[in-house]
């Protein structure tokens, strides 16, 4: 099963079953921790602004909610699909599973390039969706939160149309806008959380507590992943987006960086460093890589190539499993998205948890309860590893099926 072509559904399918087998177990339960409980395909009409009605393809995946209510992002993409959809879902559950939060998981999508789309569009769009799945929303059944394409704009959307039908309901959606329930700290959530497991597992390979760090992506997560780097005395030495990337073998000024980018310009433009492709940018000398834009980056065409000692993965599925094998032959480590960009869904965890206590907590109990809730979970990743000898993606899914299937026996589902 091995290769770049591999689709993402398969090579989730692949380590979950890998897990199966080393836990032992039987035919029967393997059945109910891959099948996914519920899906939903809608056909979603909108004006456009021209007086057309085109009809966009919008999903909702809900794998698995054994261990507590639904959860997981929803994306607008082009290459949104069912099977996309299902793929993501599934990673959601072993996600939530792995750090031990009380989610399930699922998975949303259109089909759709949001940036072709005009705002009045965009708000139809997110309406007529969330109208069509509202029935198999809730706060304690399946609460969506931003992927890639959407944001917290998209989350608000969402609340209002939600609230409309369903009456007041902030906690059906996280990353929503702080000024409408979102937590303090999610945005910067899912790339503070890369960071703090990629500095633990830098210290415990002996690369030592000032890595050389390069990010692939820098949107929301590679970028606030970069920051986090800077902020724990790493050096930052190269970062890119779909335009390209920069490189200064001394480090990029990244606050500066941010700003120059805050205020319109393009990444190509900075002042400061080398310029280099996304391809060339992989291959790069440094301790640390973190591919955090999209899948199937790293594939066995270049995973050859790649000079770094560990990979973080910011986004999810970035390595290809033929790319895995090959990073593990050459003593690469890898720490599997399910647990480097889990930040996301765990402060998702702490707004949710705000939004029924209907109590706010600042920033700094969110930074720390997530760095605790990280660090537990690179902890059970990085023993697990040791004790069985095998690599951290592999101790990752074994962790996380034996806590589902754990919750499933007790649960009495097989009874
Ligand atoms: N979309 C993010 C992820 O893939 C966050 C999901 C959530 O917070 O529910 O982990």
């Amino acid at each position: 099963m091995a290769g770049d072509d591999m689709q993402m559904l398969e090579a989730t399918v692949a380590c979950v079953n890998a897990a199966i087998a080393e836990l032992g177990i039987r035919d029967d339960m393997r059945d109910v921790i891959i099948e996914p409980w519920r899906e939903l395909t809608a056909g979603l009409p909108i004006r456009m602004d021209d007086g057309s009605v085109k009809v966009f393809q919008g999903y909702r995946s809900q794998h698995n909610a054994t261990r507590g209510p639904f959860k997981g992002g929803i994306r607008f993409h082009p290459a949104a699909d069912l099977a996309h959809t299902r793929a993501l879902a599934m990673l959601m559950t072993f996600k939530s599973a792995l750090v031990n939060i009380p989610f399930g998981g699922a998975k949303g999508g259109i089909q759709v390039d949001p940036r072709k789309l005009s705002e009045r569009e965009l708000i139809s769009l997110t309406r007529r969706y969330t109208r069509s799945i509202n029935h198999i929303l809730g706060v304690s059944r399946d609460i969506p939160a931003p992927d890639l394409g959407t944001n917290s704009q998209t989350m608000a959307w969402i609340m209002d149309e939600y609230s409309a039908i369903h009456g007041y309901t902030p906690g059906i959606v996280t990353g929503k806008p702080v000024e409408l329930g979102g937590s303090e700290g999610r945005n910067e959530s899912p790339g503070r959380g890369a960071a703090i497991v990629g500095r633990l597992a830098a210290r415990d390979l002996g690369i030592g507590d000032s890595p050389t760090v390069v990010v692939q992506g820098y949107g929301q997560v590679g970028s606030s992943a970069a920051r986090k780097f800077v902020e724990d005395g790493a050096k930052v030495v190269a970062v890119s987006d779909i335009s390209g990337g920069l490189y200064n073998k001394n480090g990029l000024d990244i606050a500066t960086l941010d700003a120059f980018l805050a205020d319109g310009g393009a990444m190509a433009d900075f002042h400061d460093g080398e310029r280099v492709t996304n391809e060339e940018l992989l291959e790069l000398e440094a301790d640390v890589l973190v591919p955090a834009a999209i899948e199937g980056v790293i594939t066995s065409e270049n995973a050859g190539d790649i000079k770094a000692k560990l990979v973080v993965e910011g986004a999810n599925q970035p390595t290809t499993p033929g790319a895995d094998e090959i990073l593990a032959d050459r003593g690469i480590k890898v720490l599997p998205d399910i647990l480097a960009n889990a930040g996301g869904v765990v402060v998702s965890y702490f707004e949710w948890a705000q939004n029924i206590q209907q109590f706010r907590w600042g920033l700094e109990r969110v930074n720390n309860e997530l760095e605790q809730t990280m660090t537990a979970g690179y902890n059970a990743v990085h023993e697990h590893s040791q004790s069985h000898g095998v690599t951290y993606r592999s101790s990752a899914y074994s962790i996380a099926v034996e806590r589902l299937m754990r919750a499933i026996e007790l649960r009495g589902f097989l009874k």
